[in-house]
């Protein structure tokens, strides 16, 4: 690995020209989809394409569809000089940094349209245009870098569940990685949000993920999962959040759980402004 900063594409053109010099390589190729404001969590993902594939593109584009009038699209942290060195020295190849126009010219009128893991009754609840906005953008990046594979953090579980539905449904030809959630010491989701918490809230924050793993250990344990969620919802809301859900659910379609059959806990809770979202395996 050197130190050469990655290739910066802007353009569709200048993106598919530089997969095409690989593909004339016989060189795969790997995506790793982010919105910047890169952490260590992102990093992980690089790691982990470059074990599938010999040429990594990291994108980079705060996609304006996924969020809500109400949401932080403007204040969205953007750090792309910093990114840049982040990505510098760990092998990635290029960066894809598209503009919104890039992304959405004035005409488009085209989204991807979901059920399933979309509509499981968790995020998409709070955020009811949240995935048609992932999903498009997703599905854009995948056939502007036609990638051997792309790797998706499990910090996003429903986000990895629903895009992995969409490339099967779409056949589209690439492997989608599932990675774990890279965690602070104390065991906090990291997440390019977390930068919004106060002091205050940001040592109160890891009581998130301690109070999901007692509820997982209890659940293994073999209490019966309705009264230790109702237990550990409300040990969640008297730890200072509001809690939006805390939910047990099957691990590949996010429905019901189904005996022999792995599950997940997924949780989303606001501390101060912040939401924060986590869920780990039940097993
Ligand atoms: P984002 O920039 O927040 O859109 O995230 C880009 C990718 O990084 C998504 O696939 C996320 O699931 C993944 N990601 C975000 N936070 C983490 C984390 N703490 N550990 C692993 N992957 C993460």
């Amino acid at each position: 690995m050197t130190d050469i900063a990655p290739a910066i594409a802007r353009t569709v053109p200048d993106l598919r020209a530089l997969v095409a010099s690989w593909r004339a390589e016989g060189k795969r190729v790997g995506l790793v989809p982010t919105m910047g404001a890169l952490h260590a969590g992102h990093i992980s993902l690089v790691e982990i394409a470059r074990r599938h594939a010999d040429r990594i593109i990291v994108s980079i584009f705060v996609n304006p569809t996924q969020f809500a009038p109400t949401e932080d699209f403007s204040k969205y942290p953007r750090t792309f000089e910093a990114d840049l060195a982040k990505l510098t020295g760990i092998g990635t190849d290029a960066v894809y940094a598209p503009t919104v126009e890039v992304m959405y010219p004035p005409d488009a009128a085209t989204t991807v349209s979901l059920k399933g893991p979309a509509t499981a009754g968790l995020e998409d609840i709070a955020r009811p245009f949240h995935f048609a906005g992932v999903a498009t953008i997703v599905a854009k990046l995948f056939t502007q870098s036609a990638p051997d594979v792309a790797v998706f953090g499990e910090k996003d579980f429903q986000q990895l569940a629903v895009i992995r539905r969409m490339a099967a449904d779409l056949d589209l030809p690439v492997e989608v990685i599932g990675a774990p959630t890279v965690r602070e010491a104390d065991g906090l989701a990291m997440s390019s949000r977390n930068v919004y918490l106060s002091a205050e809230n940001r040592a109160k924050a890891p009581e998130l993920h301690r109070i999901m793993q007692a509820a997982s250990s209890g659940i293994v344990a073999g209490e019966a999962p309705e009264s230790t969620l109702a237990r550990a919802r409300k040990a969640i809301a008297a730890a200072g959040f509001t809690p939006d859900y805390l939910e047990l659910r099957d691990a590949a379609d996010l429905g019901e759980p189904r005996i022999g059959r792995p599950r997940r806990l997924l949780a989303a809770a606001t501390l101060g402004t912040t939401r924060l979202l986590d869920n780990i395996a039940v097993d």
